[in-house]
């Protein structure tokens, strides 16, 4: 299987989300420094400032993945589920560079993590 283009994307991906990561956690501590010098917007800077440590923990998290995709791509285990070694549809890698799972697994692993309704 040819994973140039999956590279290259995958490398894009990674340098994109490091650089919104730092930026999304410089703006935090930018924002943990004017709530001590203005304690009157108090509420509205802790509110944006979780925002931002969501967002960079939703990236960081992306990243690993994107990460973990890459190191696949170097042992040769690239494009085949985590779970039973299948290959992964080409147009779900297309969509998905960094899936780790075919899209049968994929959905039983967030049917699994979903909480079960309560009856
Ligand atoms: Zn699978």
């Amino acid at each position: 299987m040819d994973v140039t283009g999956y590279r290259e994307r995958l490398i894009e991906l990674e340098a994109g989300l490091s650089n919104h990561i730092r930026r999304d956690i410089a703006s935090g501590r930018e924002q943990l420094i004017d709530t001590a010098a203005d304690a009157g917007d108090e509420s509205i800077a802790d509110e944006s400032e979780s925002e931002d440590f969501t967002e960079a923990e939703l990236d960081a998290t992306m990243l690993q993945q994107v990460q973990a995709a890459l190191r696949r791509i170097e042992n040769g285990s690239y494009g085949l589920c985590l779970v039973d070694g299948g290959r992964i549809d080409p147009k779900r890698l297309d969509a998905v560079p960094w899936a780790p799972y075919c899209t049968r697994h994929q959905k039983l692993l967030e049917a699994a993590s979903r909480p079960k309704p309560t009856l």
